[in-house]
């Protein structure tokens, strides 16, 4: 974690959700929670199936109604401002969004358009290192290069926050330590991330602070450091001494760092 960081961009909240509830018929997916998220930060969802992350996330985005609560984006009211919130996020697009016979530049022209934005389609490939692809298909591309260009996409309208609903799932580890260089990247510059993932190496690498979501409601809300100690704090301990490395370091020591995807 960088701490200059931390002091440079955290003091100020861009995120505020309140008492935030969420109704589907008569089962609540979301009890009622509150949390800031910090402007430069990454701020973490995480919880098991069901525990109503990606709902929360999209009533943030303006894409799903909520059914108590208030929501607060950059200063802007959820009830009162949605477009003005629109216009300060960026959001990964449903690649059924993805006209097929479309290619990457002409994906991203397109969508410029749409959001009334001028710019470099290859600028913004070339940030996410498929400049090599700018001619290809979405569906011919490999698992990574396509989250790759979904996380292109939430920057066209050049956000002040992005959200990233599991955008490591289904990858494979160096494709996933790749993302991991990407989202720091565009935090570096500024952008605040709201991530889900169920990796918690994953979460614990990347996240300046979780939330912990359980069946609608947050059970835990710090920086990884501060939940681990807690726990520590309680007398747990792990019940095997922890070996000085993981399965997954054998992995990427056999395998190595270099993507896999690019042909
Ligand atoms: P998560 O992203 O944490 O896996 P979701 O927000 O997708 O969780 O879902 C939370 C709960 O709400 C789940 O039990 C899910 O089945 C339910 N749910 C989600 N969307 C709908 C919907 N459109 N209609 C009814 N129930 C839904
Ligand atoms: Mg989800």
């Amino acid at each position: 974690m960088c701490l200059k960081f931390r002091n440079k961009y955290m003091s100020k909240v861009i995120i505020s959700v309140k008492d935030l509830v969420k109704n589907y018929g008569s089962f609540q997916a979301v009890k009622g929670i509150s949390f800031d998220v910090n402007e430069g930060e990454i701020f973490g969802l995480l919880g098991p199936n069901g525990a109503g992350k990606s709902t929360t996330l999209e009533i943030i985005e303006t894409l799903r109604s909520k059914s108590a609560g208030e929501v607060w984006v950059n200063g802007f009211n959820l009830d009162k401002d949605p477009n003005s919130i629109k216009q300060v996020i960026g959001v990964q697009l449903q690649t059924s969004g993805f006209y097929p016979g479309l290619n990457l530049v002409e994906l991203i022209e397109l969508f410029a358009g749409l959001y009334n934005r001028k710019i470099i389609a290859r600028d913004l490939l070339k940030m996410v290192n498929l400049e090599d692809k700018a001619k290809s298909k979405f569906k011919d591309l490999s698992g990574g290069q396509k989250q790759r260009f979904s996380i292109a996409t939430t920057l066209i309208n050049e956000p002040r926050i992005i959200f990233l609903d599991e955008p490591t799932t289904g990858l494979d580890p160096q494709a996933r330590r790749n993302l991991w260089d990407l989202i720091q990247s565009i935090r570096a510059k500024g952008t605040t991330v709201i991530i889900t993932t169920h990796y918690m190496d994953e979460a614990e690498v990347l996240c300046d602070r979780i939330a912990i979501i359980d069946a609608g409601k947050i059970i835990a809300l710090a920086t990884p450091d501060k939940l681990i100690d807690d726990l520590v704090a309680t007398g747990f301990e792990r019940p095997k001494e922890v070996k000085k490395a993981n399965l997954e370091d054998v992995f990427i020591h056999l395998t190595g760092h270099a993507l896999r995807d690019e042909k």
